[in-house]
This record gives structure tokens, sequence and C-alpha cells, in this order.
């Protein structure tokens, strides 16, 4: 049995296509039982950039996912928000939190000050940089993402690594005080697969700071950053078994922002490949 897939977009991102009914039907068909939807949310002054709904957009952001329930009712269907974590924005945060009864957020870094690093259109930025600073920035901005306690997970958390342009040096040093953070605040991290449809060609997060955070037993969902239908569930054995080979035996789920105790267990990692290396 596949765990729930909370990471999934809308076309209200205006880069995503599908319905969440689609996402929903598809899912039902791969076999996942729960899922959970995480378009990016709007931010406080419309257009901030161009790959997010916009503020009036939120009902009808609700409306889509609440038409996808009514119609697949086989799947439980959760709602929540992929929230940039932008330092100087947790007062909106905290008041987008208040506008539904959301299932979860998730916090994700796209930006290091005014740079998307993770947008295509920017990767002549990233020639300009040493990758360290980047990862060092970065992680100091995930750090504080953890610790805010605005998110119940955190999104794709090594996601500077999305086109292959990597430091030289070992990061473990950048990871600790995150995920002590993360550990702390009982801040999650998910397991994306839509590592392994970029350049990266890896789950985020790598399979380093994965280790690092089942030391500090941060507790782990998973998510496919689907962004099209046919991308529900994507790689999740894959992911499943990292998270196995990395000593996790159970993921955790949400409702109402409160993190519930029927944990997903998780298959010992022989029931489900030759044991690792
Ligand atoms: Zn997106
Ligand atoms: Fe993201
Ligand atoms: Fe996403
Ligand atoms: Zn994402």
């Amino acid at each position: 049995m596949l765990p729930p897939d909370y990471h999934m977009h809308t076309p209200l991102c205006r880069h995503a296509v599908g319905e969440p009914v689609d996402y929903a039907r598809r899912a039902r068909e791969v076999g996942i039982r729960e899922i959970g939807f995480s378009d990016h949310s709007p931010m406080a002054r419309d257009n901030f950039d161009n790959w997010r709904m916009q503020d009036r957009q939120l009902t009808d952001y609700i409306a889509r996912v609440e038409h996808a329930r009514r119609e697949v009712p086989e799947v439980n269907i959760l709602i929540g928000l992929e929230v940039d974590y932008i330092p100087g924005h947790e007062e909106w945060i905290q008041q987008l939190s208040e506008r539904h009864s959301w299932d979860y957020f998730i916090g994700s870094v796209h930006y290091i000050s005014d740079w998307a690093i993770d947008d295509p259109q920017t990767i002549p930025r990233w020639r300009e940089h040493d990758p360290y600073d980047v990862w060092q920035r970065y992680f100091k901005l995930l750090t504080e993402a953890a610790a805010s306690g605005l998110f119940n997970i955190i999104g794709h958390a090594d996601l500077p690594k999305k086109f292959d342009i990597r430091p030289q040096q070992d990061c473990a040093s950048l990871y600790a005080p995150f995920l002590d953070a993360a550990a702390s605040s009982g801040t999650a991290v998910e397991l994306n697969t839509a590592g392994l449809r970029k350049d990266c060609r890896e789950i985020y997060p790598n399979p380093q700071l994965l280790a690092m955070a089942r030391d500090r037993s941060v507790p782990i969902t998973f998510g496919s950053d689907a962004h099209d239908p046919r991308e529900v569930g994507a790689d999740f054995s894959e992911a499943v078994e990292l998270a196995q080979r990395s000593g996790y035996r159970s993921s955790v789920r949400f409702e109402q922002r409160q993190r519930l105790d029927d944990a997903i267990s998780l298959p010992r990692a022989k029931e489900v490949s030759s044991p690792a290396k």
C-alpha cells in the first residue's frame, strides 16, 4: 500500500494541468487512498510572481477540491497550501492560515532574496555564484522556516540541487541546524519525488540529509509534487524504499493542521526490495 500523496498542484498556479478531480481519479487508479492538495499560495501582494494563484482565487481553489471530494469519495482528500517562506511574511502566513480549515501547510523556500532559485529562467544566475554560498543562504532560510512553527511540513528540503549544480563541500553542517529546528518545532520533512524528474535525478532530500533527519526523529510525509494528474504517486515505491533504508518505519498524516497518531507504517525494507548495500 502506498502512503498518502500530500503535494499536488492545480491549474490556478498557472503552470499545472488537470483539475483536482483528475488528480483524485488518478490516485484511485494507482491505489493511493489519501491525497492532499498544496497549490502555490497567494502572496500578500498579487502578481508577486507569475506562478501562483491570486488572492481572490482562494475560494475557487477550495471549491475545486470540494468538487473532487464529491466525485471521488473513495479517496480521502485533504486541502493545504504550499507557502513560500520569505522573512517578513510571517504575519501574512498566519492570516492565511486563519482563512480556511486547512489540513496542513507545506513551507517551501523557493526565493533567496529576489532570486527564485528553482526557476529554469534563472539558471544563468547560478553561474555567477559559488554553489556552497547558495546552499548556505538557502539552508539558513529553511532553518528559519522550520523554527517558525508556521508550517506542518517542509517541502523539497534540498531544492538547490534541482539543476544538479552542487557544492563540492560536505553540507552536513548546513543540514544539522535545519533538522534541529524541525525536530524541536515538530515540523515534518517530505520525501518529494519530483527531484527524480529534474536534472538532479534524485528524490528531495538526499540520503545523507534524510539519515540525519531520522537520527533526530524528524517525522516524514510523501509528495509527488504533481503538476499533472499522471504524476500522482510517481515513484512512491522508490521513496518508500529510501525512507526504509534511512531507518524510517512510519510516516505521519495531518488533518486540520494537527499531526495524527495513526501514522502509516512502512513495510520493512526486505519485504519491498533487496536489503540496502
Ligand atoms: Zn509549482
Ligand atoms: Fe515548491
Ligand atoms: Fe509544489
Ligand atoms: Zn513544490
